[in-house]
């Protein structure tokens, strides 16, 4: 635990000495009306734009004025295999196999897809296990299986839920819960970061008591893509998904990302949603009547994809690659730890941070919970230019960023969360 100390030249002078600083300036900070920038730490919600991005993206809109369908195949980095150009870079970000890793669709599409074929529910074995406030759209993409293949989506659906009066979640009532229905368990379903609680759940220990009682394993990684070190494949996880708008700076509503683990990479039998370009390459413009599906995860594909996002997507991941995910995780400790740091002298009577303390089991996000709070102060904070997120029913969620967010953007903000609290 680093020691820390309160006051505004203390928060100057990490910055001062944070290699990571300059990367601030690769990016559009919002500012407020009088063009000072806002303290942003909504990252996690949709991560700033990196200022190389709009050329990336003219690029394509010159090729595509100047060459039209020919861009295919001529342009400077041809559409054709256009997705190839992310997948070496995407693949280090999530701990992967280039094999096992495709950029494609939207998140909770391929949440979808990957059920289509990670899903199989047969005889006693058909229910679905997901965590106690799992992201919204991911409860109602498993309920909508569950009734797409027949049951029904209050029964069908087994929750992993906290202690009483707790709000992390606890291994150990995973493994009384697959004892118990582990048999009844098709598929299990977490969010690799939980949006809310911004716990980290161990992705291996959870893969392998799933595997343990024979249910397949997948994670909603949205919030730890480009946020924690993910070891996608040395956690086993048969499938994983993830958006690119968030800690990836991609852009909103951006393609997301997919991982497929390899042993699933040469299983054609496997049941899958198909379309052309998860065909073979080599024959896939024959217009044939075989379908020949490529090996690993671009086995998945459907569609020939949307250039422009994936231009976004490959200047985002230019950045992580330049400054180096190690040393950005390594800041990214460092500036959490020193806002929990800050937020606790504000005294327990008024703060409590429900994210947890252990810096393996979080990211950059805190979750602050404020005693007796409404909405009001999230107004005031907003006001004085602060850009965080606000959950019902007392919950400030903020993620200060590795790569563009400063100490001084931290201390600054608990100054304002400090007065508008009277603490
Ligand atoms: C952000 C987020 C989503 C949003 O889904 P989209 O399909 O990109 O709109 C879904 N699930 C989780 C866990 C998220 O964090």
């Amino acid at each position: 635990m680093p020691e820390f100390e309160p006051g505004l030249d203390y928060a100057i002078s990490l910055d001062n000495s944070d290699e990571l600083a300059p990367y601030r300036e690769r990016f559009h900070v919002p500012k407020d009306d009088h063009g000072h920038d806002l303290i942003y730490f909504c990252g996690n919600s949709l991560g700033l734009q990196p200022k190389i991005t709009g050329s990336y993206v003219e690029q394509e809109l010159r090729d595509w004025a100047n060459l039209g369908v020919e861009g295919h195949v001529s342009a400077k980095n041809p559409w054709l295999n256009y997705h190839e150009f992310l997948t070496e870079n995407m693949a280090r970000l999530v701990g992967a196999k280039p094999l096992e890793v495709i950029v494609m669709n939207t998140l909770t599409a391929n949440l979808h897809f990957m059920m289509v074929s990670f899903y199989q529910p047969k005889g006693d074995r058909y229910k679905i296990l997901i965590e106690h406030d799992a992201f919204p759209s991911d409860k109602y993409a498993v309920e909508s299986q569950l009734r797409h293949h027949g049951y029904d989506d209050k029964e069908g659906l087994i929750t992993w839920k906290p202690r009483r009066g707790e709000e992390l979640l606890n291994y150990e009532d995973l493994e009384k819960l697959l004892k118990e229905h582990g048999h009844e368990i098709a598929l299990i379903m977490i969010g690799g970061v939980n949006y809310y609680t911004g716990q980290f759940f161990d992705l291996k220990r959870i893969t392998q008591l799933g595997h343990t009682h024979g249910c397949m394993v997948g994670f909603d990684c949205a919030h730890g893509a480009g946020n924690v070190k993910l070891d996608l494949h040395e956690s086993g996880a048969d499938f994983a998904v993830w958006c690119t708008y968030k800690y990836l700076n991609s852009g909103p509503g951006s393609l997301g990302g997919c991982f497929v683990h390899e042993r699933w990479a040469n299983r054609p039998d496997l049941n899958r949603f198909t379309g052309w370009w998860s065909h073979n390459k080599k024959t896939r413009f024959n217009m044939r009547d075989e379908f020949d599906v490529l090996p690993g995860a671009e086995g998945w594909q459907l569609s020939n994809p949307p250039i422009l996002s994936m231009a976004a997507i490959r200047a985002s991941l230019e950045v992580f690659n330049e400054a180096g995910f190690e040393p950005l995780l390594k800041k990214s400790m460092k500036l959490t730890a020193y806002l929990e740091f800050l937020i606790n002298q504000l005294g327990d009577h008024v703060v409590r941070i429900i994210t947890p303390e252990d810096t393996a089991q979080r990211g950059c996000q805190l979750s602050i919970q404020v005693r007796k709070a409404d909405k009001t102060i999230y107004d005031e904070l907003t006001r004085t230019g602060v850009i965080c997120d606000w959950r019902e029913p007392d919950v400030i969620r903020c993620a200060p960023v590795p790569l563009y967010n400063s100490f001084q953007d931290v201390y600054n903000m608990v100054k304002h969360l400090k007065s508008i609290l009277n603490a």
